[in-house]
């Protein structure tokens, strides 16, 4: 009888051996956020740890920065502070464009819950990203879905509701999901970054959201898309291929097209509309 050992059984045995170890984690965070469950603190308690954070994370110039502030917090910086702050109430939000925020949060609070979209309308490329990144990462996905699904929807407003009125569309399948969902957290994470638009081009790194009644941060709000990047090869984080296929912002298909080299990186969002953003974060 052979005594070699077979070894692609071997990389199986490993790779169920992983998952198994992966879902006890995901299982005990889950039964310890249960234990350490707290209701929601009021918007007066949390507008105060605004200003708090503020003062310590803002560098010299920012409203509100203390006086002698120096420097401004880097990103690792503002997620520690948050998560010392905010303990389990806390949600990131992904378009799975790329995995470089979660990555960010998931290295200081493994298990974090992550927030996607789902509009009905991503690229196929996108729901394959948001999959890698659910099984690749140490970290809770949340779908979110729309009220309506895109045949209700349909039903309800006409077919394709984004060629018409693409506000309307936003609103029913991105800010109103998202708003419904933000309920239950006291701070939301986002990846927006000041160099993406002249509209994002003042985004503090932490700040009162009143449209959502929670604290909102913005931990790579510095970053240019270089510098995403570098982190995104440095940690082998998980990218969506588009990224690499002329689509520098991803979002909804038909409200995507391709940027030509040199042109704003938005550029390819709502291209020829007004629209320049969808609602969730001005
Ligand atoms: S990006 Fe386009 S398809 Fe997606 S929700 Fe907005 S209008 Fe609708």
């Amino acid at each position: 009888m052979s005594t070699q050992t077979d070894p692609l059984a071997a990389l199986r045995a490993a790779a169920r051996e992983r998952t198994r170890a992966r879902d006890a984690a995901k299982a005990a965070d889950a039964e310890r956020r249960a234990a350490q469950a707290r209701p929601k603190r009021s918007a007066a308690a949390l507008r105060e740890i605004v200003r708090r954070g503020q003062a310590e994370l803002h560098g010299p110039g920012w409203p509100g920065a203390s006086p002698d502030a120096t420097r401004e917090a880097t990103a690792e910086e503002v997620v520690a502070w948050a998560a010392r702050e905010f303990g389990d109430s806390v949600a990131v939000a992904c378009s799975m464009a790329d995995a470089v925020l979660p990555h960010v949060v998931a290295a200081i609070k493994p298990w974090v819950d992550v927030l996607f979209l789902d509009t009905g309308y991503h690229f196929a490329e996108t729901y394959g990203t948001r999959d890698a990144v659910e099984t690749g990462m140490d970290v809770t996905i949340v779908d979110i879905t729309p009220r309506q699904t895109v045949a209700e929807q349909d039903a309800a407003h006409g077919k394709d509701l984004w060629s018409r009125d693409p506000g309307l569309c936003c609103q029913l399948r991105k800010v109103e999901p998202l708003h419904d969902r933000l309920a239950g957290y006291e701070v939301w994470v986002t990846g927006v970054r000041r160099e993406e638009a002249p509209t994002r081009s003042a985004t503090p790194l932490v700040a009162w959201d009143e449209k959502n009644g929670l604290v909102k941060i913005n931990p790579l709000a510095a970053w240019t898309f270089d510098e995403l990047l570098a982190y995104a090869t440095k940690h082998g984080v998980i990218l969506n291929p588009l990224l690499n296929d002329g689509y520098p912002s991803i979002g909804c298909a038909p409200c995507t097209r391709r940027v030509a080299p040199g042109e704003d990186p938005r550029a390819g969002r709502w291209a020829g509309l007004d629209k320049t953003e969808c609602g969730l974060h001005v």
